[in-house]
């Protein structure tokens, strides 16, 4: 045998000793199927979790972030696996999931144009910001049409500003169930305000920019009447 030939049937031999089962994701090869089968890898985890909602969110806003900001092409599922800020956009989808979001497209465009840190995308301290702002944009039809979808699933939706603690009223305007339009237009708001510990209506009024909502009301009595009829049954 020549040394080429040497050479050459070593490397065969070296081939067929790393094993004939190739994980189809990282390369990685295996004397048997079963340990292949049993083989986990990021890049194998990653990819059977592409229907999962956490990650289809993540997916959607890391695709949304890179055609505002880097006026790139649509991206591909590779893409995201093999990013470095697949991790972060994933749990980034799995918050907006949690927290019910009211409009994940918006706010994650909301936290682009804002130039937010990612790190911070999945935190209650932008979420807050976010919700004050979409409430100041969004029509008084959809905010009333929002409360009523979780006054709802509650129990006692017909009596909702009479049952529910001020803790709850606190929350939901907080992560915008209930709309500013609410709070500073409706008698019974005003009477559940009236009768909440001074920490509930702190939260409450640190949520609402007065000047601005007392202002909209004066220059939208129509949509003012609006609330009071749909959440007072009066006008
Ligand atoms: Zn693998």
């Amino acid at each position: 045998m020549t040394s080429a030939e040497q050479v050459v049937s070593q490397i065969g031999s070296i081939t067929v000793a790393k094993g004939t089962f190739t994980c189809e994701y990282c390369k990685k090869s295996f004397q048997r199927e079963s340990t292949l089968l049993a083989h986990s890898c990021e890049k194998k985890r990653r990819w059977l979790a592409k229907d999962n909602q956490d990650v289809l969110v993540g997916f959607a806003s890391y695709d949304l972030f890179y055609r505002i900001e880097m006026q790139s092409k649509p991206k591909q599922y590779v893409d995201f696996v093999e990013g470095q800020y697949y991790t972060a956009f994933v749990k980034y989808g799995s918050y907006c999931l949690n927290t019910k979001v009211i409009d994940q497209e918006q706010f994650t465009r909301w936290l682009i144009k804002n130039k937010v840190k990612l790190k911070d995308w999945p935190t209650d301290r932008m979420y807050l910001l976010f919700v004050q702002s979409h409430c100041k944009r969004e029509s008084v039809e959809r905010a009333l049409e929002r409360f009523v979808e979780n006054a709802m699933t509650t129990e006692y939706f017909e009596t909702f500003w009479e049952t529910a603690s001020g803790y709850l009223i606190a929350d939901w305007v907080e992560m915008g169930k209930i709309s500013p339009w609410i709070i500073i237009t409706s008698k019974r708001a005003e009477k559940a305000i009236g009768a909440m510990t001074s920490e509930c209506i702190e939260r409450i009024a640190n949520c609402i920019d007065a000047e601005y909502w007392a202002k909209k009301r004066q220059l939208n009595p129509h949509d003012a009447n609006f609330v009071q009829e749909m959440i007072d049954g009066t006008t």
